[in-house]
C-alpha cells in the first residue's frame, strides 16, 4: 500500500470518528433539552391549571361573601357560574394531563364537587331568605373551601418538586455526554500519535534503505552496481524500481561502452594494418612480384609462417603466384582446377576455410634452433565482381583470431581489384603492341576509304536530284488524289441519279407493260372465239415477251439497288424442307420438258432449317437453277444441301450441278460482272441479261457468304452457295402465312409463301380464307361495281376490258381527287382499285379522304403499286389500303384478291 494511501487512511478514519462522536453528542443534547422542555412545560401547565381551582375557591368566597353582607345580584351569581365554569374546565384538562397522578385527581375533583354543592346550597338559603342560615352554613362549613385549596397546594407543590427532578436529570444526563466526548477526543489523538509515529518510523526504515544503496554507487564498479532489495509497494518503492532499472542501464551503457571500445580498438589495428599492406602492393604491374610482396607483409602480421597465393585467368584453373615460407623453401602445388582440392574448392565456394587442427606432418617449419608443424590454415578466397580471381592461403602454430580473420578478410576484398588491374594492364600492354600494327594497317584502309567517301559524296548529289523530283511527283500525286476524290463524289452524286433513274424508270416501264400483259392475256385466252390460231399465238408471245421484259427490270432494279447499297434483308427462320419443295415446285416441268435428270439431294448432316432472308436465297437458287437448265441440254442437274467447312468456320453449302456446256477458264473470271455474258454477240444461242450471276454473288454477300464456281468447258458447272447462322433449335419453324403482292416475291413464289408479315398482313390472310370458303358457295362477280381510278387511260382500257369479261362493272376515275367525288356520286362501288403515282391528288392521299368518311370504313380498297419497293407497300397499307398488288397487275392474282374483298 502507498504512503500516500496510508495518511489517506488513517487522517480519514480519524476524522471519521471525531465526526461520528460530535454528532452523537449533539443527538444527546438535543434529545434530552427537548425531553426537559416538554416536562417543565407540562408540570408548569398543570400548576397553571391548580391555581385556576384556588382562583375559584377563592373568588367564589368573596362572591358569597359579597350576596350574604351587600347584594344579592345577578351580576354576583353570574360571576359565580363563569368562575365555577372556568374551574371545571382546568379540572377537565388536569384529569386528561396527569396520567401519574390519577388518584389526587380523584381526590381534587370530589373536593371541587363538595365545594360546589356547599356553594350552592348557600346560595339556595340566600334565596329563600334565610340569610342567616346562609352564612351560619358558611362559617361553619369553612373546612370544605380549605380542603379544596389543600389539595390544590398538595397538588401544585408535587408538580414542582416533579418539575426540579427533571432538570437536575437533563443537566446529569449532559454532564455524562460531555464526558464521554472529551473521552473518545482524547483516544482520537492517542490514535492519531500513534499512527503518525508508525508511519515515521516505516518510511524512515525504508528512505534509509535506499539512501545506503545508494551511497554506495560512487565505490561500486560500473559493471557491478548495488540493488535495492526487497522492494515495498510504495512511493519509496517505485523509487527503488526505478534506480535498479537506472543501474540496469548504467551497467548496459558500460558494458556497451567498453564493447565499443574494443571494437575500435580492433578497428584501428585492422585499418592500420590494411593500410600498410595496401602502401606495400601499391603501383606493382607484375602479379608474381605482387604476390610475393603480398604474402611477405601479410604473413607477419597475422603471424604466419607459410603462406602462398593462386591466381585465375579464366576463372576455371588457379595457378600459384607466389609463395612464403619462414625458411624460404618453395612450397605450395603449381595448378588447382575450380573445386580441386580445398584451394579449389574455396574459389569454387567463393567461401574462407579454417582449419584449427592440422594433422602433425601436414607442413614443417625449421628454424636455426628447431622444427615445427603448423596447427591451423586458413584458406580465403579473394573475390572480383560476381566471381573468385584469386585464392590466399595461410598457416600458423595457433588458432587464427577473429581479429586476424576479419584483416585477412578485408584484404582479401580489396586485392581482387589490384589483381584484376594487374591482369588488365598485362592484357593491354599486349593488345598495344598488337594495335600498333592494326594502325599502321588501318592508315591504308583509310586513304582507301576517303577516296570511297568522295564516290559516295558525288552519290548523295544525285539521289538529292532525285529526291526533288519524286518531291514535285509527290505534289503533282496529290493533286491527281483531289481530281479523283472530287470525281469519287461527282461518280456517286452520278449514282445517286442512276438509282433514282433506275427506280423511275421501272416505275415508267411497268405502267404500259401493264396494258400490254393485260391485253395480250385476253386475246390469248380468245373468249369470244373470234381469233385465228396465228393471232393467238401471236398475243402468247406478246404476253411471254413482256414478262421477260419485266423480270429484265426487276433485274436492273435489283442490280441498282445493290450498287447503291440499299438491298435490305429479312433474315428469318427458312426450313430446309421448304426450299426443297419450292424448287421441285419450280423447275420439275421445265426438266420434264427438256428431258433432263433433275435430283435434290439433302445430305443427312444439313440442318434442319437455317437463319437467313427467305426470299433473297430463294431467288439466288432460282437463278442458279435457270442458267443451270439453260445451259444444259442433256443429262441431269443437281443441287445438294450439305453442311461443310469453308475457311474456319462451318457452314451449310448449296451446290447446283449442271453437265451443260461449262464455263471456260477465262469465262470463269468474269462471269460474275454485271452485264457480262458468255456470248453475247448477235448470234448467241442462249437468251439473258448478264445480271443475274451479279445479283447472286452480290446476294449472296449480303446474305454474310459467298458464291464460287467450278467448270469445265463441255462437260458441265457446279456452282457453291456458302451460307453461315443455323437455327440452334431444330423444331420446326411455325411461320405466319400470308398473301402478298410484294413484287420481289412475285418474281419467285406467285402467292402464299411464308414471311414473318406484319399485323395488317396476318389480318389480310384471315379474311382471304374466310372469303375463299365463301367464294366456293357465292363465287360469281356478276353486277358488283369497280372503281378504277388510274391517270393513264391504256391501264384504264385494259383493266375494264379484263373486269367486264368476268361481268363486271366498271367506273373510272383520272387522279385521288376525281376518285373521291365519283365515290360520293355513286353508292354502289363495291371495290376501289388505286393507282398510287397520279397527278392533282396521289393513292396515299385519296386513300386517307376516303378512309375519312364513316361510311367509307370498311369499303375495300387494292393499291396498284408500281415502284415495287418495300416500304411502299408498307405505306400503302398505314394510308389505308385493304390490300395491294404491284404493277404490271397479274389478272388472276387480281380476280382473287378482289373475290376475296368483295365476299368479305
Ligand atoms: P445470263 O444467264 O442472263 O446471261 P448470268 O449472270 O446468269 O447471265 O450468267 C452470266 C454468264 O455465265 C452466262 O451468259 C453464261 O455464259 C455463264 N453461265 C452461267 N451459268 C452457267 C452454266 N450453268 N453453264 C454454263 N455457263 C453458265
Amino acid at each position: 500500500m502507498s504512503i500516500k494511501t496510508k495518511l489517506y487512511i488513517a487522517f480519514s478514519s480519524v476524522l471519521a470518528i471525531i465526526i461520528i462522536v460530535g454528532v452523537l453528542v449533539l443527538l444527546t443534547y438535543n434529545q434530552q433539552r427537548d425531553h426537559m422542555t416538554s416536562v417543565v412545560n407540562e408540570n408548569y401547565e398543570r400548576v397553571k391549571l391548580a391555581n385556576q381551582l384556588a382562583r375559584y375557591a377563592q373568588g367564589t368566597s368573596r362572591e358569597v361573601r359579597e350576596i350574604l353582607l351587600v347584594d344579592d345580584s345577578d351580576m354576583t351569581r353570574d360571576n359565580i357560574a363563569e368562575l365555577r365554569e372556568l374551574a371545571s374546565d382546568s379540572l377537565d384538562t388536569l384529569s386528561d394531563l396527569s396520567l401519574a397522578d390519577q388518584s389526587l385527581i380523584r381526590d381534587l375533583t370530589n373536593y371541587f364537587h363538595d365545594y360546589n354543592d356547599f356553594i350552592d346550597n348557600i346560595l339556595v338559603f340566600v334565596e329563600r331568605g334565610n340569610g342567616n342560615v346562609a352564612l351560619e352554613h358558611l362559617t361553619s362549613n369553612r373546612e370544605i373551601r380549605e380542603n379544596l385549596l389543600l389539595q390544590v397546594d398538595e397538588l401544585v407543590l408535587r408538580e414542582e418538586t416533579e418539575m426540579e427532578s427533571a432538570i437536575l436529570g437533563t443537566e446529569v444526563m449532559i454532564h455524562n455526554a460531555l464526558l464521554i466526548f472529551l473521552s473518545l477526543i482524547t483516544i482520537t489523538v492517542i490514535v492519531i500519535i500513534g499512527i503518525t509515529f508508525q508511519l515515521t518510523k516505516n518510511i524512515n526504515k525504508t528512505i534509509n534503505k535506499v539512501r545506503d544503496v545508494m551511497i554506495r554507487v560512487p565505490s561500486s564498479s560500473m559493471d557491478d552496481l548495488p540493488r535495492i532489495e526487497d522492494i515495498r509497494q510504495d512511493e519509496i518503492g517505485d523509487i527503488a524500481v526505478a534506480y535498479n532499472t537506472m543501474a540496469d542501464s548504467l551497467e548496459k551503457i558500460s558494458k556497451n561502452e567498453k564493447e565499443l571500445n574494443e571494437s575500435l580498438l580492433n578497428e584501428n589495428w585492422i585499418d592500420t594494418n590494411f593500410a600498410y599492406v595496401t602502401a606495400q602492393i601499391q603501383g606493382i604491374q607484375d602479379l608474381q612480384q605482387f604476390s610475393e610482396i603480398l604474402l611477405k607483409t601479410v604473413a607477419p602480421i597475422v603471424s604466419a609462417t607459410n603462406g602462398v597465393v593462386y591466381i585465375t585467368n579464366d576463372r576455371k584453373v588457379l595457378v600459384k603466384g607466389g609463395a612464403f615460407a619462414g625458411n624460404h623453401s618453395n612450397i605450395g602445388q603449381e595448378k588447382f582446377y575450380f573445386g580441386e582440392g580445398l584451394v579449389g574448392q574455396c574459389a569454387s565456394d567463393n567461401k574462407m576455410m579454417n582449419i584449427d587442427s592440422l594433422p602433425n606432418n601436414y607442413i614443417s617449419t625449421n628454424s636455426g634452433l628447431g622444427v615445427g608443424t603448423p596447427t591451423s590454415l586458413i584458406i580465403c578466397p579473394i573475390p572480383f565482381e560476381n566471381g573468385v580471381i584469386g585464392v590466399l592461403e595461410l598457416a600458423k602454430f595457433e588458432p587464427f583470431t577473429t581479429l586476424q580473420i576479419q584483416f585477412l578478410e578485408r584484404v582479401c576484398h580489396s586485392i581482387g581489384i589490384s589483381i584484376n588491374s594487374i591482369q588488365d594492364h598485362i592484357k593491354i600492354s599486349e593488345l598495344l603492341i598488337e594495335s600498333q600494327t592494326t594502325t599502321e594497317e588501318l592508315q591504308t584502309q583509310s586513304e582507301e576509304l576517303q577516296q570511297q567517301q568522295e564516290e559516295l559524296r558525288m552519290i548523295n548529289e544525285k539521289l538529292h536530284e532525285q529526291y526533288k523530283q519524286s518531291d514535285e511527283k509527290t505534289k503533282e500525286l496529290e493533286k491527281i488524289r483531289l481530281d479523283l476524290e472530287q470525281r469519287n463524289r461527282d461518280i456517286q452524286l452520278g449514282s445517286k441519279y442512276k438509282t433514282e433513274f433506275l427506280a423511275n424508270m421501272s416505275h415508267e416501264l411497268r405502267t404500259p407493260l401493264n396494258s400490254i400483259l393485260i391485253l395480250s392475256q385476253l386475246l390469248h385466252e380468245n373468249s369470244e372465239k373470234n381469233l385465228t390460231d396465228t393471232q393467238v399465238q401471236h398475243a402468247d408471245t406478246i404476253y411471254s415477251s413482256g414478262k421477260d421484259l419485266l423480270n429484265l427490270i426487276n433485274d436492273i432494279l435489283d442490280l441498282s439497288k445493290i450498287e447503291s447499297g440499299k438491298i435490305e434483308v429479312f433474315p428469318e427462320e427458312v426450313l430446309i424442307e421448304d426450299i426443297k419443295a419450292f424448287v421441285e415446285r419450280r423447275f420439275s416441268f421445265i426438266a420434264e420438258q427438256k428431258g433432263i435428270e433433275f435430283t435434290i439431294l439433302i445430305s443427312e448432316n444439313a440442318p434442319s432449317c437455317i437463319v437467313t432472308d427467305d426470299q433473297r436465297l430463294k431467288q439466288i437458287l432460282n437463278n442458279l437453277l435457270s442458267n443451270a437448265f439453260k445451259f444444259t441440254d442433256e443429262g441431269k442437274v443437281s443441287l445438294a444441301i450439305k453442311e461443310g467447312i469453308e475457311g474456319d468456320t462451318s457452314k451449310i453449302i448449296f451446290t447446283v450441278t449442271d453437265t451443260g456446256i461449262g464455263i471456260t477458264e477465262e469465262k470463269q473470271k468474269n462471269i460474275f460482272d454485271a452485264f457480262y455474258q458468255g456470248d453475247g454477240t448477235t448470234t448467241r444461242k442462249y437468251g439473258g441479261t448478264g445480271l443475274g450471276l451479279s445479283i447472286s454473288k452480290n446476294l449472296s454477300k449480303v446474305l454474310g457468304g459467298d458464291l464460287n464456281v467450278i467448270s469445265n468447258e463441255g462437260t458441265g458447272s457446279t456452282f457453291y452457295l456458302y451460307l453461315q447462322d443455323y437455327c440452334t433449335d431444330t423444331a420446326p419453324f411455325i411461320t405466319e402465312v400470308a398473301a402478298t403482292t410484294d413484287v420481289e416475291e412475285e418474281k419467285l413464289i406467285p402467292t402464299n409463301h411464308p414471311v414473318k408479315s406484319n399485323k395488317s398482313s396476318v389480318q389480310s390472310l384471315f379474311i382471304k380464307e374466310e372469303a375463299n370458303r365463301n367464294i366456293t358457295t357465292k363465287g360469281s362477280f356478276d353486277d358488283k361495281v369497280v372503281l378504277v381510278v388510274d391517270d393513264d387511260m391504256r391501264n384504264i382500257f385494259a383493266l375494264t376490258a379484263a373486269l367486264e369479261k368476268h361481268n363486271m362493272k366498271v367506273i373510272f376515275a383520272e387522279n385521288g381527287k376525281e376518285a373521291i367525288t365519283t365515290l360520293r356520286e355513286n353508292s354502289a362501288i363495291d371495290i376501289v382499285l388505286m393507282d398510287i403515282m397520279m397527278p392533282v391528288m396521289d393513292g396515299y392521299e385519296a386513300m386517307k379522304m376516303i378512309r375519312d368518311y364513316e361510311e367509307y370504313r370498311e369499303l375495300p380498297i387494292i393499291a396498284l403499286t408500281a415502284k415495287a419497293m418495300k416500304h411502299d407497300k408498307e405505306k400503302c397499307i398505314e394510308a389505308g389500303a385493304s390490300d395491294y398488288i404491284s404493277k404490271p397487275v397479274d389478272m388472276e392474282q387480281l380476280l382473287s384478291l378482289i373475290k376475296v374483298w368483295v365476299y368479305k
